[in-house]
Parts: structure tokens; sequence; C-alpha cells
């Protein structure tokens, strides 16, 4: 095994359901993972619907893809597909009209090569040592208006409009998927997925810390978890980590 995973979710402390979905496949007979977390919206528990249907649709066309030639458009292909899925089922229920979810997904190989797509603002992270970057951008009103120059991203932080999002899967028939590439993670290097329920309430300066001092995937995935309902637990809270190992 050279790719150590775990995951966590809780509805949180304000909640009355669980919208998160998370999709965790691995170690795969090859040494690699899949990973996602999917964070859905819609009334009616159709966000529900719409995070599982899009974690279900990953699951059934990634399986051995971390380790393909092809990895890239296997992933893009599977987001496109997600999406889809989740447009046809709204489009055919009319209580289910208008849903849609996040989607940040990951395939990571033995090597420690890494791919990340993302639409929405769940999060991917890289955390090496203490130290923690963030590799997707939000695609939210707010994170709109910060790479425009329009707003601080201390403004955005604290914005009543936060929440807005810019981009989601299964609103339209097709979508723009942002993929990154060129991650390689290094021994004892982590990757972590989540919904806004945790990075709302945890700095880049907590994910390193806890990653650092978590001794398996599994613990940094609870602790992270943890520490966003310490601090409120005002959203489901979603975790799914893959480390290389030493
Ligand atoms: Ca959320």
């Amino acid at each position: 095994m050279t790719i150590d995973v775990g995951r966590a979710s809780d509805v949180g402390l304000v909640r009355e359901s669980n919208e998160d979905a998370l999709l965790l496949l691995g170690p795969l007979g090859s040494g690699g993972a899949v990973l996602a977390v999917a964070d859905g919206m819609g009334g009616h528990q159709a966000g529900e619907v719409a995070s599982g249907l899009a974690v279900e649709a990953l699951q059934q066309l990634l399986t051995g893809a971390a380790e393909r030639d092809d990895a890239e458009s296997a992933l893009m292909d599977a987001v496109r597909h997600a999406n889809r899925a989740i447009w046809e089922a709204a489009r055919t229920d009319r209580a289910r009209e208008g849903m849609g979810t996040t989607l940040v997904c990951a395939l990571v190989a033995a090597s420690g090569r890494a791919i990340v797509a993302n639409v929405g603002d769940s999060r991917a992270y890289v955390v090496s040592g203490t130290r923690a970057e963030q590799v997707t951008a939000d695609h939210s009103w707010v994170g709109d208006q910060v790479r425009a120059g329009r707003m601080t991203a201390d403004d955005a932080e604290h914005s009543p409009y936060k929440h807005i999002l810019s981009r989601s899967l299964g609103v339209t028939s097709d979508v723009d998927v942002d993929v990154f590439t060129d991650l390689v993670l290094g021994p004892g290097d982590a990757l972590v997925l989540c919904s806004d329920g945790v990075s709302n309430h945890l700095g880049l300066e907590d994910f390193g810390a806890v990653v650092a001092a978590s001794a398996s995937a599994q613990e940094a995935a609870e602790r992270l978890v943890d520490l966003a309902l310490d601090r409120g637990g005002s959203d489901n809270a979603t975790v799914v980590v893959a480390r290389r190992l030493d």
C-alpha cells in the first residue's frame, strides 16, 4: 500500500439532513485511489439526490482510471456524465427541478501523481508537512468578484452572498469543468477534499496542522470534521483524504 485514505462526514449542528456525499475507492489494486466530495442543493431532499447521483456516476466510470494514461480525459468525461445524469433526473421530476451539486474529485496514482477536477465551491488542498495550499478556485459569486479585483478575499470571507454559486453540476445540459493536472504528492504529502461546511470554519493553517499531527488519513479526516463542528458546525461537513506514505 502506498496511498493511505480516510473519510468523514457529519450533518453538523444546524442542518437537519446531510446533503453532502463522498466517494472513496482505494487503495485500489494498483495502489492508487479515487476520491470525491459533492455538496448538493435543492428543496425536498433533492440536494441529497443530486450529490448522490454525482458520486454514483463517478464510481461507475472511474474504477481503475487512476493508473490510466488518459486519466485526465477519464476524469473529465466522468464529471460531464455526472452533470448529465443529474440534469436528466431533474428534468423528468418536478420535485427535483433545479437541483444541483458541487463536485470536487481526484484520481491519485500510486506514484503520487494526482489529477483534480471541480465545479462549485467544494475544495481541494495539498498538504505538505504543516503547509497547506488550495488547489481549486471556488466557482462562487464572491470568488468571481475576488478574481476580478472587485472584492478582497477578506470581504469575500464575510460576505452574505458567500453561498451563491456561479457554477454547479446538474443545472444545465453541459458544464465547464476546471482540471488540475500537474500535481505530484511527495512522500507524506496529502490531498484533502472537503465541502464548504469545513472550509468555512478552517483556514490553511488548520489543514496543515491537523494533517501533520494525524497518524493516518482516517484520523486526519475525522479531526478536520471534528474541528469544523467545534467551531460551530454551521453546515454539513465532509472530508476525504489521500496521503502518500513515506
Ligand atoms: Ca454546504
